[in-house]
């Protein structure tokens, strides 16, 4: 391994502030309940951050706002409670939430849909604190990591360099080559940082 060529050439770090989060779940009666469900929050897209959980006769959503004034769940809860039988909504994200979405999904014959998981401790975060994408020469995404905000909290790095080797350090992931290499600060103004990857030799 050692002297090899990276096969990653470009770090990239997007810190995505966390925010006050919520999940939605509906039990929808057929696909057109199933569809106003959909165009609901749809439509809150581009208000606030939307991640959807699961498809089917069970409609599961978690979303994530950053103002202060939290009165759009409010207004959000209501109006599904107006409008279906069955709703559970949670002001957060956990994994207990998460067990009951997959349970109820397994209930209803629902398809569970693939949510992000923090690549050190394993956690699922449908809006992970910090992603960071890792391309080849060409440009081309070759690998994605999700980071929790516990994770990254426990950071004690005093530079972005220092803060991503650590990230990638404890990943699951091996990222030895990277490790062994130079990181040069590619210039920007904003988000997400980037990094060169200068391989050892
Ligand atoms: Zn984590």
């Amino acid at each position: 391994m050692s002297g090899g060529k990276a096969s990653f050439s470009e770090i990239s770090v997007d810190p995505q502030p966390a925010g006050f989060r919520a999940v939605f779940l509906v039990e929808t009666r057929d696909s057109a309940e199933a569809r106003d469900v959909s165009e609901l929050f749809g439509e809150l897209e581009s208000r606030i951050q939307v991640k959807q959980l699961c498809t089917g006769k069970l409609a599961g959503y978690a979303v994530q706002m950053h103002e202060s004034d939290s009165s759009l769940l409010d207004e959000i809860e209501a109006t599904l409670k107006g409008q279906y039988s069955f709703i559970v909504t949670q002001r957060s994200f956990d994994e207990v939430i998460y067990r009951i979405v997959k349970e109820l999904c397994t209930d209803t014959g629902s398809r569970l849909l693939s949510v992000p998981h923090c690549n050190i401790c394993g956690r699922t975060d449908p809006f992970p604190n910090i992603v960071v994408s890792l391309s080849d020469e060409q440009g081309n995404s070759r690998a994605c990591r999700n980071y929790c905000a516990s994770c990254t909290a426990g950071s004690t790095a005093t530079s972005n360099k220092e803060f991503v080797r650590s990230l990638l350090a404890s990943d699951k992931r091996n990222f030895r080559e990277i490790e062994r290499a130079e990181l040069v600060r590619r210039p920007s103004r904003k988000q997400p940082i980037r990094f060169r990857i200068k391989a050892s030799v």
